[in-house]
Parts: C-alpha cells; sequence; structure tokens
C-alpha cells in the first residue's frame, strides 16, 4: 500500500522551474497490474522516481504502509530501494563493464546474497535471455547487447530480486511485439502478490494486461480506471545486507583496468614525483656525519677532517673548547690538523702556500704531466712531539740515506710518490735524474733539502681499484700519474712536509683517527657541535677584507654549519653526489630544495587526485546506477576505496623499488652510504600515498552520493 498525498514535484533553478507533477493524490494497492499512462513530459517517470525512492517529492508525503519515506533513515531509504522496490529503468543502466550475469547478480549482491547462478538463470529464463534451445547470453557484455536484450538484462536485475514491487519503466520500449506481449504476461503473472507499475505508451496492451489504468497529463492525474482507497498496513521492516567486499574490490579493480593508457601515464608522471620527493626527504634527513663516516668505513679509512665549511682566508677556526674536546678525543696533546688525507699518522699538518715554491719541481716541464702535478700540497709538520711520535713509515728503499721529518725550516720530506715522479723525470734544477731514493735526500728543491722520503700508505680497497684500472706498476705508471693528478692534487700523495715553526696559525680543522664504532664516532661529533663558535666576525665584517660580507647572516651562510665531517677522503668529498649533497642542503641552496621538495610533493598528490577524480567522473554514472538499485554510501565508498588504495600500493610498491634501485645505485656508483636512511622515504611515500588516496577518493564520493540517485543519474 503506497499513498501520494498531494505530491508535488518541481525541477529546476530559481530563475526557470517546470512543475512535473502538480498536487497528485494516488493511493496504489499491495497487489496488482497498474499501468500509467500519458504524454511525453507528463511527468510518468518522475513519479515513478519518488514512488521508488530515487527522489523525493517538493511538496506532499508519500507513505508506504504506515511510514512516510521522508522519515526514513538513509540507511532505510537504500533499503527500501534494494528489497522492496525493483527498478526498470528507461534507458537500461546497467553497468557497461560487466557481463550480464554480473549485472543481475550486483542485486543478489547488494542484498548480501550470494551469487546464485540457478537462480540467476532461472530469471535468465524467464525474460528469453536464455532461450529454450539452450542459447544463452549469460556470459555477454552488456557492449555487446542490442536495446532489446539491455532492456531484459535491466528486467531480470529488477525479477531476480523478487521485490514486492516493480517499477519499470518503459520496459517494452526497445522490444518486439512478440517479446513485449511475453514480458507483460509475465509481469501480469507476478503482479499476482506484487504491486507492479508500468509506464508505457502501448494503448493496447494496457488495456490486455491492466488491473488499473492511471492518465497523467501535465503533472496532473487526467484519469483513473479503478482508484482504491487508502487502506494503512504496517510496513514491516526490511533490511538489506552487507554487500560483499570481494564484490566491491572486484568492481574497484574494474576501474583501474579500463582505462589503461591513463593508468600507466599518470603512474609514471606521479612516481616520478613521489620518487623525487622521496629521495629528497632521504637527502635532507641524511645524518651528514654519520654518512660520512660510514663512507669512509666502508672505504676503509680510519682518518676524518673535521673542521668548517669554507675555505682559504674563509675559514673559521676551532674554539679552545673545541679543540680541548678534540685532544681528549684523539688522545694527543697537538691537534692533527691537515687538508689532505695520511691514512697512518694522526700527523698535525696544514695546507699553506710554501714561500718561494712557485716553480715545478722536476726537471722536465715538458712532459705533460706536470702541469697537472703542480698541485702539491704543503704539510706543516708540528716537530714538538718528536718524531717518534708520528706514525708515518720512512720509504724502505732508502738503505744509505738517513731519512727523517724536517726539523729546520729549510728543510723538507717528500712522499715516495712525488719521489717516484723524480726518478723518473727528475729533479728541477738538477741536470741528471736521480738513481736512486738515496740520490733524492739531500738534493735540494728552490733552497729547501730534502731529508726523508716517506712511504704514502694507501686504503688496501682503494690500491684494488688501482690495480684494476691501471694496473699493478700504476704507482709508477704515467695513467696513474695523470689520474692522481686530475683526482686528487691535495692529497698527501704529492705533499712535501715542511717543519712546523715555518707558518704560524689557528687551527680551523683537525684530523681525528675514527674509532672504528660509528656511535662513538658521532657521538664525539654531537659533543662537539653543541659547543658554541665564536667564529671571528670582525674579520669577515671588515670592509678592508676583500669578499667581505655585509651581515653576520651571510657570513654564518657562508661558513656553515660548524663542525661538520668536511673532508673524509678527497675521493669521497669529490664524489658527485656528495657535491650535489652539499649543494642541495647547505646554506643559500636550502631554501629551493624546500620549494622542490614541496613542489614536487604537490605534483605527486595532483596528480594522483587527477587520475582518482577522472576516474570517479567516469564512474558516476555505475555509482548512479548502484545507489539507485540500493547500494549504501559506504558500499560506494568501498567500491572507489577499493580501486583508489589499489593504485596507491602499487605506486607505493613500485617507488621503493625505484627509491632502492636509485639509492644503491648512488651508494654504488658514488661509493657513498648516502641515501642510508632508507626507511625514511619509504615511510614518507607510504604515508604520503595513503593520504593523497583517502583524501581523494573518500571526499569526492561521499559528495557525489549525497545527492538523491536519480539526480547522480540524471547528470552522469
Ligand atoms: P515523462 O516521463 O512523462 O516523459 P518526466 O517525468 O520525465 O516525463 O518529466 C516531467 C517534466 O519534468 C518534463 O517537463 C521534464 O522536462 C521535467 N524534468 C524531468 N526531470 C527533470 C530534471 N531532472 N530537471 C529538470 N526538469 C526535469
Ligand atoms: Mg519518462
Amino acid at each position: 500500500m503506497i499513498c501520494l498525498n498531494s505530491v508535488s514535484k518541481e525541477y529546476g533553478t530559481k530563475r526557470k522551474k517546470v512543475l512535473a507533477l502538480d498536487d497528485v493524490n494516488l493511493v496504489l494497492p499491495e497487489r496488482g497490474m497498474v499501468f500509467l499512462l500519458g504524454k511525453s513530459g507528463s511527468g510518468k517517470t518522475t513519479l515513478l522516481n519518488l514512488i521508488g525512492g530515487l527522489d523525493t517529492p517538493t511538496k506532499g508525503e508519500i507513505v508506504v504502509g504506515d511510514r512516510s519515506l521522508s522519515a526514513f533513515s538513509q540507511d532505510e531509504l537504500d533499503d527500501y530501494r534494494n528489497v522492496y522496490a525493483g527498478f526498470v529503468f528507461q534507458e537500461y543502466n546497467l553497468i557497461e563493464g560487466e557481463n550480464v550475469a554480473s549485472n543481475v547478480g550486483l542485486a543478489l549482491s547488494l542484498q548480501g546474497r550470494s551469487f546464485d547462478l540457478p537462480l540467476i538463470d532461472s530469471v535468465l529464463r524467464k525474460v528469453d535471455l536464455i532461450g529454450s534451445d539452450g542459447n544463452t547470453l549469460r556470459d555477454k557484455r552488456i557492449g555487446e547487447l542490442s536495446g532489446g536484450q539491455k532492456q531484459r538484462v535491466a528486467i531480470a536485475r529488477a525479477l531476480v530480486k523478487d521485490p514486492k514491487m516493480i517499477l519499470a519503466d518503459e520496459p517494452t520500449g526497445a522490444l518486439d511485439s512478440k517479446t513485449g506481449d511475453m514480458l507483460f504476461s509475465l509481469l501480469k503473472e507476478l503482479s499476482k502478490d506484487r504491486l507492479i507499475v508500468v509506464v508505457t505508451h502501448d494503448r493496447d496492451n494496457a488495456e490486455k494486461y491492466a488491473d488499473r489504468i492511471i492518465k497523467l497529463a501535465d503533472g496532473k492525474i487526467a484519469s483513473d480506471s479503478c482508484p482504491a482507497t487508502e487502506e494503512k498496513k504496517p510496513f514491516s521492516e526490511i533490511k538489506g545486507g552487507r554487500f560483499p567486499f570481494r564484490r566491491a574490490f572486484k568492481m574497484g579493480l574494474r576501474g583501474l583496468g579500463c582505462r589503461p593508457f591513463r593508468l600507466i601515464s599518470s603512474l609514471i608522471l606521479s612516481l616520478i614525483c613521489f620518487v623525487v620527493s622521496a629521495l629528497m626527504v632521504s637527502f635532507a634527513s641524511v645524518n651528514q656525519a654519520g654518512v660520512a663516516i660510514a663512507s669512509a668505513y666502508e672505504q676503509g679509512f680510519q682518518i676524518a677532517k673535521i673542521g668548517y665549511g669554507g675555505s682559504g682566508s674563509y675559514r673559521a677556526w676551532f674554539s679552545e673548547e673545541q679543540l680541548a674536546l678534540i685532544r681528549s678525543y684523539t688522545g694527543k696533546e697537538e691537534i692533527a690538523e691537515a687538508s689532505g688525507y695520511l691514512p697512518e699518522a694522526t700527523t698535525s699538518l696544514i695546507f699553506r702556500e710554501l714561500p718561494h715554491f712557485e716553480g715545478d719541481i722536476y726537471k722536465n716541464k715538458t712532459n705533460p704531466y706536470f702541469d697537472a702535478l703542480n698541485g702539491y700540497s704543503v704539510m706543516e709538520i708540528d716537530w714538538k712531539t718528536g718524531e717518534e711520535d708520528w706514525d708515518l713509515t720512512p720509504d724502505p728503499r732508502v738503505r744509505n740515506g738517513v731519512c727523517r721529518l724536517p726539523k729546520e725550516k729549510d728543510e723538507i720530506a717528500i712522499t715516495d710518490f712525488l719521489a717516484n715522479a723524480m726518478l723518473r723525470f727528475g729533479i728541477w734544477g738538477y741536470p741528471q735524474n736521480p738513481e736512486s731514493i738515496d740520490d733524492i735526500i739531500g738534493k735540494q728543491l728552490y733552497g729547501y733539502t730534502i731529508v726523508g722520503v716517506y712511504r704514502t700508505e694507501i686504503p688496501a680497497s682503494l690500491i684494488e681499484q688501482y690495480d684494476r684500472d691501471f694496473g699493478t706498476n700504476w704507482r709508477t705508471d704515467e695513467p696513474m700519474l695523470k689520474y692522481l693528478a686530475n683526482g686528487v692534487k691535495d692529497t698527501i700523495l704529492s705533499a712535501i712536509f715542511v717543519c712546523r715553526d715555518l707558518f704560524e696559525g689557528e687551527r680551523g680543522s683537525a684530523f681525528i683517527k675514527l674509532s672504528g664504532n660509528i656511535d662513538r664516532d658521532l657521538d664525539f661529533l654531537k659533543r662537539f657541535q653543541l659547543l658554541d663558535v665564536e667564529m671571528d666576525l670582525d674579520y669577515y665584517l671588515d670592509e678592508n677584507t676583500p669578499g667581505h660580507f655585509e651581515t653576520e647572516e651571510e657570513v654564518r651562510l657562508f661558513i656553515g654549519k660548524p663542525s661538520i665531517l668536511t673532508l673524509y677522503s678527497d675521493q669521497v668529498s669529490a664524489s658527485i653526489s656528495m657535491q650535489l649533497y652539499r649543494t642541495l642542503t647547505r646554506t643559500i641552496f636550502a631554501p629551493y630544495f624546500k620549494c622542490a621538495l614541496g613542489v614536487s610533493f604537490v605534483f605527486s598528490v595532483l596528480l594522483t587526485m587527477n587520475f582518482l577524480s577522472a576516474s570517479l567522473d567516469s564512474r558516476r554514472k555505475e555509482l548512479g546506477i548502484l545507489r539507485a538499485i540500493g547500494a549504501k554510501r559506504r558500499d560506494l565508498v568501498k567500491i572507489c576505496l577499493s580501486e583508489s588504495l589499489s593504485l596507491a600500493v602499487i605506486e607505493c610498491v613500485l617507488s621503493v623499488i625505484l627509491c632502492i634501485v636509485a639509492c644503491s645505485t648512488i651508494n654504488k656508483v658514488q661509493q657513498l652510504s648516502i641515501l642510508s636512511a632508507f626507511w625514511y622515504p619509504v615511510l614518507t611515500i607510504f604515508v604520503l600515498s595513503i593520504f593523497v588516496t583517502l583524501v581523494a577518493t573518500v571526499i569526492p564520493v561521499l559528495r557525489l552520493t549525497s545527492k538523491k540517485p536519480a539526480e547522480i543519474l540524471k547528470n552522469a
């Protein structure tokens, strides 16, 4: 028993209004076959939508049994559409991507019933989609069907629910007269124990099958062959079941697959953005000192240099407190200071311009390697602590001469590397090449006497690499010279040791011997960093100083953070990624770095949202249909989340793989552990994609489904 009391329905905006139903009063019985006739635009579909709960009246109320539809809760209304009413739409409203059986079975799933194939078959047989000859259209896709066949699927979908009421909007419009006839007799049969309301233009069949014919004109009832009177019966509670998650998931996945090009292109783009953001986060989150130490360990280095950023005269010096800290860590009274690399010694060295050393140190100036080899370093050796204190090993080839470190201001010691070069190319100022290492000792170089040749211990890993790259004779090989000249000019290899008294100066950097325990080393650096730095700001701000700075901030930017591990080996610090890393994370680039991070994050969010909203857009119709046949809003959220979360998972997995590949490639090629803080980007990616996905899915789906089903379908 459905009762319409003064029901009006008005469409449109304030400016242009259409009164589709005008004060309709109508009582429909529990059972029987009611036909709605009327010209196009007379309000038949509107009336059907209102009765079916797809739309609400502007005025008046619709009472089902003893309850008004307007008093139904959202869930009750969904269940009403789901269980009570079976709708056959004029434009079929089938799910295009699925086949006949799953379209019909969907109605069962929405009620929480199992996919009952025999039942589905029996219904398909009733609407002649399975012929008496056994010819079945059950597995055909909707797109492959004719209009008449689609209409029959739509009818089957309503029938399979065995609803209390079937509302059919021009169900025979697309059928031939024979099938139309068959359908009407089927509906007639069904109307024995339920209400069937059929909208049709087929006057003859209406007369033939109708228990009652209602004619509509201009939104009003023009005639009613058999008006019923109101008799209220209690509305018995109906309950729709749970839409199975598996079904929702399947529908969601189908959405992913049906736009492969769009999927792949937005996947690739947002992957790039995600990976870039993740790498940036990982760059930014990296503990620079930790990475430096780990990389140094990895390459077999044990000596690290700590110091300030900046170079040359723009260098900041350690405070007394910091010097004390370093002293206590190294256990040495004297602070080791250097620009070079000396594996076996915690020596006190400093890189300075040595007076008068302006020319070449080799005899033969025309050798192509000489120019490059010009870049020698001068290592100032602190003599106060005495020779025994040094870990420097004399070159074993020195036999007759005495090998020692310089004691006087006019003495120097050189490395075996320089000595080898001198054996090959001679010594500047001497006509004859020296014949042996012994021969070199005692020779003069720009007024300095060579008093010692010392071994340059190179880490085993580096030696192996050199052996691989240059052959085992690399120490005297020209390619090796060239390589070293180009790459490691400032290293101990080409160092010249001088007596400390040659220079005076403050300590701006220091060697520390790494303990082999990252935590201990980091702990040291941490304590070191906590100390307040006293920078000689006056000096940098002095207008007479060339290249002075205007503000304190500028100085700090230039000098950088205090006490970072600035150099643990020339190899590592010269690596591209280390330079990139520094450039990206330090000083004036930091704001751009953050901007880039923000931009790439925003882009990945936008791309994902774009894909999801496009996919939701193409799903509008489907969501409208599901809503119209009784799906709850949360079911639709389930479907859409299945799609978008699957996308998020794919995105996550791919980004993580890409990140791993990128990180390990950088680490391998650059011999760094720069991206070892890997869990951080992974977590970032995960949280980002889930967050983006939830936001980009739930909100639009809820917004869309807050509309009335009729409205969604109309605008889809
Ligand atoms: P019928 O099914 O009898 O052809 P309808 O119930 O579809 O007629 O429409 C009745 C009137 O309401 C028509 O004038 C139609 O243009 C108008 N109408 C129907 N739906 C809408 C809508 N969503 N927005 C605006 N006008 C509508
Ligand atoms: Mg219509």
